[in-house]
């Protein structure tokens, strides 16, 4: 499982061992990333988080043979005099903390920004003068709307892929009005890829964004009151998770016509792999990081998820499978919705030569298995216990 021999970048230079700073390390993507680096590399992590429930099992035991090539820092990026050394001692900083979940963006707005971008800016500002390289983790909403989300609904314009492929050095970004709070995440990390880029630009900082399109697969998130509070919503994965796990109707958000492209988390992290390990291909660029072939609406994801689940708990499926609910109900007040998202992958293709290859169907049986087996005893126990009076 660990790296042996001589491994070459894409253009066949050696890759030297390298220690990396990731911050955020103890979440969804943070811990595939842990777990390819110290698989399939030489490379050192140095792993900041608040929580690493989600990486235990690199941390522990000891013996394992990667157990000197990962080091935990519990810290908080908020307020932690650390945060300089530990970047110091990295050549690399890789930043996922954030929050990320769309149930926050309206409802917890200030905490938003200054996750995204205000406690960004020591981590961008200790990599520009001490010359570290940066691999920053944005957003592929920072695209907002497409364009052809505003031309009338019967308009043939609206077939026309310029109107709605999301590419990284053309595409504008199309927000709601200020009211609309749903926007604060995407205008935060909007403003922080501008204050990189400027870093970039001036100061000589080496940089790299990433723009997932939602990256999905196990460990994502959480099911309420199993392993996160009961009234907490998660990103959609894991809402219909649960709801398919308590053999509830899923909830389509104002009919579920929203449309996303999916891509599996095992595929995402080959592409930022190939970012850490090919500096000369990655520096200075925005990547989006999607699957183009994997659209669907809310609607059909919800179906295919019923299906898949089905299949693979053996149970079968609900007679009323989805209902219909309004976002001020789901989400509350000042929700909105990016209407589609497509990534354009030509810039990630030819400086990379990455694509991605898992199917969609694919992609939710392995994950919904996993689903299955962590959650399901645990889901029937909770249910079975009788409420306190
Ligand atoms: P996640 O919530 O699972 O991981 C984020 C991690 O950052 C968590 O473990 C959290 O504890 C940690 N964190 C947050 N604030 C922190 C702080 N102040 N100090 C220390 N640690 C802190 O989310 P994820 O899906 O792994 O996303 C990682 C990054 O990718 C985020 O920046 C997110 O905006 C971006 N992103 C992800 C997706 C996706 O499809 N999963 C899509 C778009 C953007
Ligand atoms: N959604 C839904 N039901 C749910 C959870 C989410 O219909 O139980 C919708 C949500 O309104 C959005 C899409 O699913 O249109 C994707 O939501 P997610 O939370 O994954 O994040 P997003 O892609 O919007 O960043």
């Amino acid at each position: 499982m660990a790296a042996t021999g001589t491994r070459l970048d894409l253009d066949g230079r050696p890759i030297k061992p390298m220690t990396i700073c990731m911050i955020g390390a103890g979440g969804f993507i943070g811990s595939h990333l842990c777990e390819k680096v110290l698989f399939e590399t030489p490379h050192k992590i140095l792993a900041l988080d608040v929580y690493n429930d989600k990486i235990k099992h690199l941390l522990e035991p000891e013996t394992q043979t990667w157990a000197d090539r990962i080091q935990f820092h519990r810290l908080n990026i908020k307020h932690d005099s650390r945060l300089e050394g530990l970047i110091k001692m990295a050549d690399l900083t890789i930043n996922l903390a954030a929050i990320c979940t769309p149930a926050d963006y309206n409802t917890r707005p200030l905490d938003t920004i200054y996750s995204n971008f205000i406690d960004a800016l020591p981590v961008v500002k200790y990599c520009s003068e001490n010359n570290k390289r940066l691999i920053h983790f944005s957003t592929c909403e920072v695209y907002g709307k497409t364009i052809g989300s505003y031309l009338p609904k019967d308009s043939p314009l609206r077939q026309d892929p310029s109107y709605y492929i999301l590419k990284e050095d053309t595409s504008p970004c199309i927000f709601g009005s200020i009211e609309k709070q749903r926007w604060s995440y995407a205008c935060a990390k909007q403003l922080i890829e501008r204050l990189i880029y400027a870093e970039g630009a001036e100061n000589g900082l080496e940089f790299t964004i990433v723009r997932p399109f939602n990256w999905i697969g196990p460990r994502m998130d959480f099911i309420p009151g199993i392993d996160g509070p009961s009234e907490g919503v998660p990103r959609v994965l894991a809402c219909f998770s649960n709801n398919l796990l308590r053999r509830q109707p899923l909830k389509l958000v104002d009919g579920g016509q929203s449309q996303r492209t999916f891509v599996y988390i095992k595929d995402a992290i080959e592409a930022v792999l190939l970012m850490i390990e090919n500096p000369a291909r990655a520096n200075g660029h925005i990547f989006n990081v999607g699957n183009p072939n994997n659209e669907v609406t809310v609607q059909q994801l919800a179906e295919m998820m019923t299906e898949v689940y089905s299949k693979v708990s053996g149970e079968p499926p609900l007679e009323t499978a989805t209902i219909d609910v309004s976002s001020k109900e789901f989400y509350g007040e000042g929700y909105d919705d990016s209407d589609k998202r497509i990534p354009d992958m030509t810039i990630i293709n030819t400086q990379l030569g990455w694509n991605p290859k898992t199917s969609l169907w694919d992609l939710l049986e392995s994950t919904l298995t996993y689903q299955h087996r962590t959650y399901a005893e645990a889901i029937k126990q909770a249910i079975s216990k009788p409420v306190a009076s």
